[in-house]
């Protein structure tokens, strides 16, 4: 099969991380004969230093016009660098917040995994990791409280402030349809996360979600009030499989389960719409302290790209390839700097490598499998 992926390589460490993934994407394609076509998209600081503006309407065409797109990171140091003395429409981070919108991107995922080799970098105890836990947090991006009317007024003589939380049925099913799809390519169980104890917006949800799951009987799915997910989520995190919630309770929770898999350079994450179409991007920023270094872990971007793969090709196997490759090499002991153990439990069969060195022994481990 013939692809075209977009490709936003951005600023600091993009470049270095995308140009890892591609290398594992193109040892992908030689290896189960597919063909992917890669089209550079303009967006962020290096698309204001060129045209003046972050996002150009001639690279939302091109985002468009791919069948997903890979993303690095975006931004430069906001205390230094002049991009963040512009008007904040102009300013790196809007061009990414625009193509979200145009591209209709409402649904986020991100995969929180511990991997055995990374243990140590959890926070939680030994007996609550057990044999590690591997969960997919999936929230909505478009709606809700940070998109709702909000206003600040005096009130008979008292400034006060409103926010409002607002679902339509049409918002829940869409993502709710998309949760469980999702939950089908996985272990087939779905904790819905709401607070239908109080809320309006909750209720409404878990309704929707209880009539979408009727069209997928092979999953499992129950609800789950927030407050008790963010205890579970440290008291019992084996016990997830998909979690699907709405956008701020998405936001809070997602923050919470990637803080107990240890480094932000180990975090995928996709933003999907109705089609098959995704944007598929590392959780962390553009690390502009080790930019050019060639230090950066591009283990995040390679596994967005196997997310890629999975969720917008439906390639699968190709995906579990990339998957167990970055298994093996951190079984063989390859960290780069930020998932190096601590002086003080350092290893003798650990290895520190750069950037280009853990995309080569990807790929290296992707040709053996
Ligand atoms: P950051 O995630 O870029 O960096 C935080 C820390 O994590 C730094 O010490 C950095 O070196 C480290 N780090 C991040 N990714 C790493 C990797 N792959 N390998 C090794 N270490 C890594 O966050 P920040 O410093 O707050 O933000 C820097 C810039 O990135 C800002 O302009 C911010 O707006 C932007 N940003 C962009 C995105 C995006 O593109 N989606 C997301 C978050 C932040």
């Amino acid at each position: 099969m013939s692809y075209r992926i977009g490709v936003i390589s951005g600023d600091g460490i993009g470049p270095e991380i995308v140009a890892e993934a591609r290398k594992v994407l193109d040892c992908i394609s030689k290896k189960y004969g597919h063909k992917f076509e890669y089209e550079e998209i303009l967006m962020g600081g290096c698309s204001i230093d060129a045209v003046g503006v972050p996002l150009t309407e001639e690279a939302i065409a091109q985002a468009k016009a791919s069948d997903a797109v890979l993303m690095g990171s975006i931004g430069g140091n906001t205390a230094t660098s002049p991009w963040y003395k512009l008007e904040p429409n102009l300013r790196p981070e809007a061009g990414l917040l625009k193509l979200r919108k145009s591209l209709n991107l409402f649904a986020n995922l991100r995969p929180a995994y511990l991997y055995e080799e990374l243990k140590e970098a959890c926070p939680l105890r030994e007996d609550i990791i057990g044999d590690g836990f591997d969960m997919m947090i999936m929230r909505e991006l478009t709606g809700g409280l940070y998109f709702g009317e909000r206003k600040t007024e005096l009130a008979d003589g008292v400034m006060t402030a409103t926010d409002t939380l607002t679902y339509s049925e049409t918002e829940i099913r869409r993502i709710a349809k998309r949760g469980f799809e999702i939950a089908m390519k996985r272990r087939k169980k779905v904790t819905s996360v709401d607070k239908a104890n109080v809320l309006d917006s909750s209720r409404l949800w878990r309704k929707i979600v209880e009539e979408t799951a009727i069209d997928y009987p092979d999953v499992s799915y129950e609800h789950m009030l927030v407050d008790n997910c963010a205890m579970q989520l440290v008291k019992d995190p084996k016990q997830f499989d998909v979690i699907l919630t709405e956008n701020m309770f998405g936001d809070i929770l997602s923050d919470e389960a990637s803080m107990v898999t240890g480094s932000i350079g180990m975090l995928s994450s996709a933003s999907l719409n109705d089609t098959k179409f995704g944007l598929y991007e590392p959780s962390g920023g553009s690390a502009p302290d080790i930019a050019g270094m060639g230090i950066a872990n591009p283990i995040a971007t390679i596994l967005s790209a196997a997310m890629m793969l999975r969720y917008s090709f439906d390639l699968d196997k190709e995906a579990d390839a990339v998957e167990q490759a970055v298994k093996q090499v951190l079984k063989e002991g390859y960290r780069t700097i930020d998932i190096m153990p601590r002086e003080d439990e350092k290893k003798s069969s650990v290895t520190k490598v750069g950037t280009k060195e853990m995309g080569d022994l990807i790929v290296e481990r992707i040709e053996r499998i």
